[in-house]
């Protein structure tokens, strides 16, 4: 195995939480259930508003270089004491893939961990910082918490709700952007970027890692499910004055924590054909599981500008794993897919990856060829939120992949149109002039 010159050194936490580098010991990070070595290329700076995780009672997994292999480290001394440790993750802020796991002993976990996406995170000597197992696929900094502050939001929020008395929708929104701290709802408010569009209390996938929907004796959701379906009244009246004055429009329906908006498309379709009708301005996109073909076909007609269908596999086995869908099956996602490419709108994959998983020899294949066969123009590379082990064992995960670095590589390679992304995009930026050489970033 190829030994990076100068590996980062490892990280772990006394049972306080407090966070130390170690002296000797170096960075490991895990591909599906492998422990492995970060490679040169996939080793970047912890990114601005990232957090730092304790993996509780998990003790770390960190490469010895004078023994040359992968060692647990279950205490660490000092003089005559001696102390349990545990291992440390990072959750990087938005934007970034992340390439490895955090390397623990997963067996020692008391209770299934909370939905975040956890990555491998070290500290660099001779840079002096964190760093993590992670590459950048979007650009946008339209994102990056400072341009969310709520003390100018507060005002903004009381004058809208002013101004559409009785809006339920706007309501909920303002619950969304105040209480759930949503930068897509905040952003209404701001009337400025991308702004949500919930509509649906119900979804047909019961998916392993919904943040809005999860049995209670599992880890609490993070948020509260919208429980009502707004009429294409209300819709309009949130969603034109955004398409008409924002900078950077989009509005979008599907954006995150509800259920799945498919199963609002007669109301979402009567109001984007009113949308379209009162302004040419602005982009209006579907973010939704793509369950039901005919669905897409009537948005299509509607004149939705683009479509990004989740999915975290493109095999049926894993998807249905994960996924649970209730009545409908794998192809059917694939033929919305092909349904809304074919009409000429903008079609992106929001791809919840996991490295041992995402970068599998069998997932590489068959993401190969579906790219190839759909045409799709964007893969949003998203990090799974979810107990990285919990998921390994509901997948199968076993042994590691090529890399997800290479991953990319190879789609870049052979699809060089093919764009890699995080955030979904205004009309006028689908094809940028620069989207062959769009990343490495
Ligand atoms: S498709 Fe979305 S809303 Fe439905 S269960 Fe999955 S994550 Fe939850
Ligand atoms: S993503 Fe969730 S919190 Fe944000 S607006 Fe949609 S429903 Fe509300």
């Amino acid at each position: 195995m190829p030994v990076p010159p100068q590996l980062p050194k490892m990280l772990y936490a006394d049972a306080k939480g407090n966070i130390f580098d170690h002296p000797e010991l170096c960075m490991a990070g895990m591909n599906g259930t492998e422990p492995v070595l970060p490679e040169d290329i996939e080793l970047i700076p912890l990114p601005e508003d990232s957090k730092l995780f304790t993996m509780p009672a998990m003790p770390p997994i960190a490469w010895d270089a004078r023994k040359k292999s992968f060692v647990l480290l279950d205490e660490v001394h000092e003089g005559r004491r001696s102390q349990r440790v545990q291992a440390v993750a990072a959750f990087m802020a938005p934007g970034y893939v992340r390439t490895l796991l955090p390397a623990c002993d997963y067996s020692r976990k008391k209770t299934q961990l909370p939905l975040w996406s956890y990555t491998a995170v070290g500290w660099d000597e001779g840079r002096d910082c964190f760093v993590v197992a992670a590459t950048k696929v979007d650009a946008n900094s339209n994102w990056n918490p400072v341009n969310y502050d709520d003390r100018t939001l507060d005002p903004l929020v009381r004058a809208m709700l002013k101004q559409m008395p009785g809006n339920r929708l706007l309501e909920q929104l303002a619950r969304c952007a105040l209480d759930y701290h949503c930068f897509a709802a905040k952003n209404l408010f701001y009337r400025r970027w991308e702004a949500p569009l919930p509509t649906s209390p119900v979804c047909n996938s019961a998916c392993l890692g919904c943040i809005s929907l999860q049995p209670s004796e599992c880890c609490p959701s993070n948020h509260e499910r919208i429980t009502f379906v707004p009429p294409p009244e209300e819709i309009c009246e949130i969603a034109l004055p955004h398409l008409e004055q924002a900078e950077q429009a989009i509005v979008s329906y599907g954006q995150g924590c509800e259920g799945d908006p498919i199963l609002q498309a007669d109301t979402i379709a009567e109001a984007t054909r009113r949308l379209k009708k009162a302004t040419s301005r602005g982009t209006i996109n579907f973010n939704s599981n793509g369950s039901l073909p005919d669905r897409i076909s009537l948005l299509c007609e509607a004149g939705m500008d683009s479509f990004r269908f989740s999915m975290n596999s493109v095999r049926e086995e894993p998807y249905n794993r994960y996924y649970r869908p209730k009545g409908y099956v794998f192809a059917d996602v694939l033929r919305s897919v092909n349904i809304a490419k074919q009409a000429g709108r903008f079609t992106m994959i929001n791809y919840l990856v996991s490295p041992g998983l995402s970068d599998a020899p069998e997932e590489v294949e068959a993401l190969l060829r579906f790219v190839a066969d759909t045409g799709v123009d964007m893969i949003q590379m998203r990090n799974l939120s979810i107990d990285p082990d919990y998921y390994n064992q509901e997948m199968g995960v076993m042994g590691k992949g090529i890399g997800m670095y290479r991953l990319l590589q190879q789609l870049k390679q052979e699809f060089p149109r093919l764009q890699f992304g995080y955030y979904n995009r205004t009309r006028e930026n689908f094809f940028p002039p620069d989207l062959e050489t769009g990343w490495p970033l």
